[in-house]
């Protein structure tokens, strides 16, 4: 059944080529179009997919800068306080206000002031009081002017909190302004020390909205490209120069040696020294585009099913068209063959133009039939008559021969006859020494019998005479007229005088016994020769005969002679 069909489908008749075209074109268009909106699609998901990441790494980096600024607004600040211009610093109100800014704030890890010999006067729960920190570098930032740091790690300071579970070693950024008397000289340093998770909490508060679930990955990266957060990157991975660094997203690839669409934030906060941070946003262009997998695989098989409905759609319509022309056809070769009568395809059912093919081969054929009809009846006729005339004409050309052998007048064979007959027997006697003997009978005194009976009556002599010899000779005797009224008989095989003279006798005596009508009794001489092998030709035979008949003439007429 599927092989039949498949069969039906071949390129090379009109039902296959259509299907196939048709499927085949169907299934370009649909790659074309599929090929096209997936294009648009990629930049509409990777446009949207951007702007998406752009918003929350701006957000991110504007809550950051906000939060950074207020932090060094808030020590510059408080060490213009005048606790700080004029009191002094060991002055136990210093303590109180800074161990309430802890509070107030529990981002700092520590908060205290240095005196200008490097030494901790005075922090919340007299943390690092009494420490030598002179040589830090916040401390010495600060000696000349109000001072932001960038995350650091600090042993001293992570040793006075308890240890965490995780791997990452405890960082902090610092916040230092120079204390001033009245007159503007340096009289010590104000310093805090903010924990790097209070920045890290507050970049993913305002990026992990659905982070997890879109592959979204947060990066904090320093001035130079480094990457700050998250800690496992630290070191190996590297933030790409953007190449259109004007737009808010690009397609990069990272030194992991993927794409990913990116979206970089730079950190605008006014602090006494730009740290130059920014926030990263980046998304693997895999999971970017992914809903546009799952388009093509749809727009593939929405394709495939499309295809198939044209190139089924064009195997109906083909069909309708040669099925009745492979009808046609079939009907055509049983008209052909004439084994069957002809089927041809119903009417009502096909389109105008099979119709009227239809019609034309019906009526192309009936008129073949009827024409081949015709001939055959025409032929049949024809033949009859060819038959009919075939036949006359060989009784005519019997006739014919018969007319060209015997003699008119007297039934027997002709002279012509005679000498064809008589050179034939003489070259059978040169081939196999077969002789043979020759009668010349001549009636006696003809002349005056037509003298006295008329003409006609010496005809009838004539007549009766050929009879005569052609019933007293043998069947193998020839019997032919001479000329006038003279006849010869050939004896083939006889080569005995005896036995020609006994024939010759006999036919004398047989005449001169008849009695012809009218005439009454009428004699003949005979002369007889025997051919001879040292004749040189038949009229050497004729000859001798002729002689001995002129002999039989002298001696008196009624007689034989032989010579
Ligand atoms: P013989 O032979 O005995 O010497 O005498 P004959 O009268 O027979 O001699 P000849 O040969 O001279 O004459 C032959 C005659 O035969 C002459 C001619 O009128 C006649 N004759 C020849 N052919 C025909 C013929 O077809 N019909 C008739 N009725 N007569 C013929
Ligand atoms: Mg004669
Ligand atoms: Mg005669």
């Amino acid at each position: 059944m599927l092989l039949a069909w498949l069969r039906r489908l071949h390129p090379g008749n009109f039902r296959g080529r259509l299907t196939l075209w048709f499927g085949l074109l169907s299934l370009t268009t649909l790659l074309i179009v599929g090929l096209y909106v997936g294009r648009i699609a990629s930049l509409e998901l990777a446009e949207f997919g951007g702007r998406t990441l752009h918003i929350s790494a701006r957000s991110a980096a504007d809550l950051l800068a906000s939060n950074l600024s207020e932090r060094d607004r808030e020590i510059r600040l408080l060490r213009e306080s005048l606790v700080f211009a004029n009191g002094d610093l060991h002055n136990p109100e210093i303590g109180r206000m800074l161990t309430v800014r802890q509070q107030t704030h529990d981002e700092y890890a520590w908060i205290g002031v240095v005196d200008l010999h490097g030494t901790v006067l005075q922090a919340p729960k007299d943390l690092l009081v009494g420490n030598k920190i002179g040589h830090w570098p916040w401390y010495q930032a600060a000696l000349k002017g109000p001072y932001t740091g960038d995350v650091h790690e600090a042993q001293l300071l992570a040793e006075q909190f308890p240890q965490r579970a995780a791997k990452e070693p405890m960082r902090f950024i610092d916040f230092a302004a120079p204390i001033l008397d009245a007159q503007g000289r340096v009289r010590g340093v104000l310093g805090a020390q903010a924990h790097w998770d209070w920045v890290i909490d507050m970049a993913e508060a305002a990026t992990t909205q659905n982070a997890t679930q879109r592959q979204l990955e947060m990066l904090i990266a320093d001035v130079n490209g480094n990457i700050l957060y998250p800690f496992h990157h630290t070191g190996s991975l590297q933030l790409p120069k953007p190449v259109q660094p004007d737009k808010p997203y690009e397609i990069l690839r990272w030194n992991d040696d993927r794409d990913y669409l990116t979206s970089i934030a730079e950190v605008q906060a006014k602090t006494s020294t730009p740290l130059g941070w920014r926030i990263v946003l980046r998304q693997p262009l895999d999971d970017a585009v992914r809903p546009l997998r799952t388009l093509h695989r749809e727009l593939e098989i929405f394709g495939l099913v499309v295809a198939f409905v044209f190139a089924f759609i064009a195997y109906r319509l083909a069909t309708r068209v040669s099925q009745p022309i492979e009808q046609l056809a079939r009907a055509v070769r049983d008209v052909e063959r004439r084994d069957r009568l002809p089927v041809y395809p119903d009417e009502h059912k096909q389109i105008n133009e099979i119709r009227q093919l239809s019609a034309s081969i019906q009526s192309m054929t009936g008129a073949l039939l009827r024409h081949e009809k015709e001939l055959k009846t025409l032929n049949a006729s024809l033949e009859q008559q060819v038959h009919e005339r075939t036949e006359a004409l060989s009784i005519a050309n019997q006739e014919l021969e018969r007319l060209a052998t015997v003699d008119g007048l007297t039934g027997v064979h002709n002279r012509r006859h005679f000498d064809a007959r008589i050179k034939e027997a003489f070259q059978l006697l040169g081939r196999s020494e077969r002789g043979f003997g020759l009668l010349l009978l001549d009636i006696d005194h003809f002349k005056s019998i037509n003298d006295r009976h008329g003409h006609q009556a010496g005809d009838e002599v004539l007549r009766r005479l050929g009879q005569l010899l052609t019933q007293s000779t043998r069947v193998t005797d020839f019997v032919a007229r001479y000329g006038g009224e003279e006849f010869v008989v050939l004896l083939p095989e006889c080569t005995d005088p005896n036995e020609g003279s006994a024939v010759a006798e006999k036919i004398r005596a047989a005449v001169a016994a008849t009695d012809f009508p009218e005439v009454g009794q009428v004699t003949a001489s005979v002369g007889l020769s025997l051919a001879r092998k040292d004749d040189a030709s038949a009229e050497a035979v004729v000859t001798r005969a002729d002689q001995a008949l002129y002999e039989a003439k002298a001696q008196g007429r009624n007689r034989v002679v032989a010579r």
